[in-house]
């Protein structure tokens, strides 16, 4: 059998593993990173890129179509507009395969020698990898899991057929007629909305009484409006039971009783779960937080130089927090003195409005004990939102009431993402909502609403 050894092996090149491996070897460790798929994992792959370019090409086709249909106020019109699915793919893996081959081109650069294959742990330190040349030993010092996650699939509705997760629904070259979507979070919303715009009947199922129930009830209220002018029905309180028996239909069990809901396709989206199984956990036999591998503020698992980090380490399960994990893991394994000191994680849901959120809502700085001022600035009083037809939606900040310590920061409105930037710099370097309300912020923009949250806050806003 070949064999390798190295400083820093790094399982899984998905965001949390090719960062990792990238600072690594700027700094000089001798890293070796394997992946058995492309690089760039769920995120680059199958996850956040394709789901945006979908979800941009969406955009864009219901503003043709609307401006179709109505009389645009912008003085637009345009005849009937068409659409091919196949194309816009053809797109969208192209974006993709930029991207994987960046960072097969960054890894390179930071002298990281990349090994495609399965790897399977024999012990702490020693892994072997089915390669497409047989099967190859690596013997490392340190080890870094950041295998990831999958599609949860549920019991009465196994994928298959006509019953798809996020991977199939985003490589679909023709559209579905009619496409129930259960599961009303992240996912499910997300392309919920892009096939609706893209021309889809979308009906969502959610088991729990409303959509979205990771955010407060404010924020999601605008998106549930908009669900309801794109034509989608939403159920709530509703359950998945299984395919009809001619597998055309999905049969919901809701309050009123069993629904039948027509669907070409039926996308389940209720959650992911971390790829735990197929790579030799038991040969190392770590702690786990419940069905995630358990670890410490430095990443450190339960055995000595074994880290992991990403999504197999648990909620919030997304590829900022990974990459920042593994940037940090990178720095210790170089021999730094870090530690996940970050005040927060910014949570950024593509709907239509976006949504973000940054630290504590109101209700959870309350549950906490604090005191606060809250601050609300809605888009309708905001200049540049009405210049992009775009008023639904606020920006809110939460701060301490003694001494204006900003604790969180939310916003719903249109392309409020690119604001999570702002939000997460606040937070992380300790604003109070006197720094915010004396920063000049340029007109006009969306970002002025932030401002004016932060005076409002403080008893004193100009626009409202
Ligand atoms: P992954 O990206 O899952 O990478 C793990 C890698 O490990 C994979 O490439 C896998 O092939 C490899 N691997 C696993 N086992 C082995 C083995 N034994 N040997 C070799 N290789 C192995 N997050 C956001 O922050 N923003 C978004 O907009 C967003 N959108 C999303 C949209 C969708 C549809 C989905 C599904 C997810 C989305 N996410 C988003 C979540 C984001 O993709 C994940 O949080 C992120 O990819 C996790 O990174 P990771 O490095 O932990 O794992
Ligand atoms: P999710 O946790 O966001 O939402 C799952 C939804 O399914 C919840 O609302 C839940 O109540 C519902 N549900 C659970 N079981 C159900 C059932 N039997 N019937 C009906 N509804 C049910 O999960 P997701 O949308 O699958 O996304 C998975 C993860 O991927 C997210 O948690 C997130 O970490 C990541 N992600 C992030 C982004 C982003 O950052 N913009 C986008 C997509 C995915």
């Amino acid at each position: 059998m070949n064999e390798m050894s190295c400083t820093l092996l790094v399982v899984g090149a998905g965001p949390g593993g090719y960062v990792c491996a990238i600072r690594a070897g700027q700094l000089g460790v001798d890293t070796v990173i394997v992946e058995k798929d492309r690089p760039g994992g769920t995120c680059l792959n199958v996850g956040c890129i394709p789901s945006k370019a979908l979800i941009h090409v969406a955009e864009e086709f219901e503003k043709a179509v609307r401006w179709a249909d109505t009389a645009s106020p912008l003085g637009i019109s345009v005849s009937a507009p068409a659409f091919d699915l196949a194309r816009a793919i053809d797109w969208k893996n192209h974006v993709v395969g930029r991207l994987t081959n960046g960072v097969a081109g960054l890894l390179k650069k930071a002298g990281v020698k990349s090994v495609h294959g399965h790897a399977r742990f024999r012990d702490g330190k020693t892994v072997e990898v089915e390669t497409e040349t047989g099967p190859l030993l690596i013997r490392t010092q340190q080890v870094v899991i950041a295998t990831g996650s999958a599609p949860v699939e549920l019991p009465g509705l196994p994928f298959g057929g006509p019953v798809i997760s996020s991977t199939q629904a985003l490589s679909l070259t023709e559209l579905p007629k009619s496409l129930v979507v259960v599961g009303a979070g992240y996912i499910g919303l997300e392309l919920g909305t892009a096939f609706a715009k893209l021309g889809a009947k979308v009906t969502v199922v959610e088991a729990e009484g409303r959509i979205l129930p990771l955010y407060d009830a404010e924020l999601s209220r605008p998106v549930a409006k908009r669900l309801g002018e794109l034509g989608v029905e939403v159920l709530t309180s509703a359950k998945a039971r299984g395919l009809s028996a001619g597998k055309d239909a999905l049969l919901v069990d809701t309050a009123d009783g069993e629904r039948r809901v027509a669907a070409d396709r039926v996308l389940v989206a209720v959650g992911r779960r971390p790829l735990t199984e197929g790579w030799g956990l038991e040969e190392i036999d770590l702690d786990m937080d419940d069905r995630f591998i358990r670890i410490d503020d430095q990443c450190r698992t339960s055995m000595r130089g074994v880290f992991a980090i990403g999504d197999v380490t648990g909620e919030p399960m997304l590829a900022h927090r990974a990459m920042a994990q593994g940037e940090m893991v990178a720095g210790i394994v170089a021999g730094a003195r870090h530690a996940w000191d970050k005040r927060a994680v910014p949570a950024v849901c593509f709907t239509d409005p976006e949504i973000v959120a940054v630290g504590l809502s109101p209700e959870e700085a309350r549950a906490a004990g604090r005191e606060v001022k809250v601050g609300q600035f809605p888009f309708s009083a905001n200049g540049r939102a009405m210049t992009r037809l775009g008023e639904d939606g606020f920006v809110r900040i939460v701060a301490r009431a003694d001494n204006h310590v900003v604790l969180g920061i939310q916003a719903v409105g249109q392309g409020v993402s690119e604001l999570s930037a702002a939000f997460g710099l606040a937070i992380e370097m300790g604003a109070r909502l006197e720094d915010i309300a004396g920063t000049v912020h340029a007109h006009p923009t969306q970002g002025e609403a932030f401002l004016e949250a932060a005076l409002r806050a403080l008893g004193h806003p100009l626009h409202i």
